[in-house]
């Protein structure tokens, strides 16, 4: 499946995947800075306490070079040529964040959970941040990766960054078939349990599954407990547009027609269809 093709039978995604691709675009356009990849003998402590990465002092992954990328990657926003309303928007932030001293290591910070910010665009600037910080962490999220012992995490928040999971994904076939969770902030995808809810405090294994027609690959999980769903790509190999969250947008609507509420993290909440 490409994006091409899902956006043939799914053309009322196209302005999500218009602002996606443009944004891409402009992240790919940047300078781009390699995280550095830490200790794993320093960070294994924390790890095995459920300390996420980005937040172990001893791991110490430095994020300014990737707030620095999401600061560039605004300034291109702002002064290029995407839709007007993206280069409105991006020019206040772009203004604003100007005038922070450190503006760089702040918007790490941010990133992470700190208010160390008040923003004009809040959704916008995390959106927009992660992808640059994403694109900075991929050397890191592919190492830790190569590191982890899946059996010792299976905690419902990334151990990368410590978000939520935005989408799930099952792989591989039975007695081997298994979760995981993706996050859409940082894009780490790690093994949780097979069934069980990720948002109950309860830990509930109500969960029951609607399938939508015309969509073999995607599925919504939802919890009888808490009424939180997870959309869920059944499938492997065209991960990059499935768990992508905008590309299954259609999702969501279904899930809050029924009722159902989205706990997973979400970078769309900016509600950019507003604008187009
Ligand atoms: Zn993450
Ligand atoms: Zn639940």
């Amino acid at each position: 499946m490409t994006r091409d093709l899902w956006l043939e039978t799914h053309s009322y995604l196209r302005p999500l995947a218009g602002l996606s691709a443009a944004i891409d675009g402009a992240a790919a356009a940047i300078e781009g800075f390699d995280a550095r990849i830490p200790d794993w003998d320093d960070y294994r402590p924390d790890f095995l306490a459920g300390v996420p990465l980005l937040s172990s002092a001893d791991a110490a992954v430095d994020l300014e070079p990737g707030g620095r990328m999401a600061s560039a990657l605004l300034g291109r926003l702002a002064s290029g040529t995407s839709p007007e309303w993206l280069v409105a928007d991006c020019r206040a932030l772009d203004q604003d964040l100007r005038r922070v001293p450190n503006g760089s290591r702040r918007i790490a910070d941010y990133l992470l959970g700190e208010e160390t910010l008040i923003p004009p665009f809040p959704g916008l600037l995390r959106y927009l941040a992660w992808t640059a910080m994403a694109r900075f962490l991929r050397p890191v999220v592919n190492a830790f990766d190569g590191w982890r012992d899946e059996d010792r995490w299976l905690r419902r928040y990334c151990p990368t960054c410590g978000s939520l999971p935005a989408m799930a994904q099952l792989v591989g076939v039975d007695p081997g078939r298994m979760r995981l969770l993706s996050c859409g902030c940082c894009g780490t995808r790690w093994q949780f349990k097979r069934t069980g809810c990720p948002f109950c405090e309860t830990d509930s294994q109500r969960l029951a599954s609607v399938t939508i027609e015309g969509e073999p690959g995607l599925r919504i999980d939802h919890c009888e407990s808490c009424g939180g769903y997870l959309k869920t790509y059944d499938g492997q190999g065209n991960e990059t547009l499935m768990l992508s969250d905008w590309s299954s947008l259609h999702l969501d609507l279904i899930a809050h027609e029924r009722g159902l509420r989205r706990l997973a993290a979400s970078l769309y909440e900016f509600e950019p269809e507003r604008h187009i």
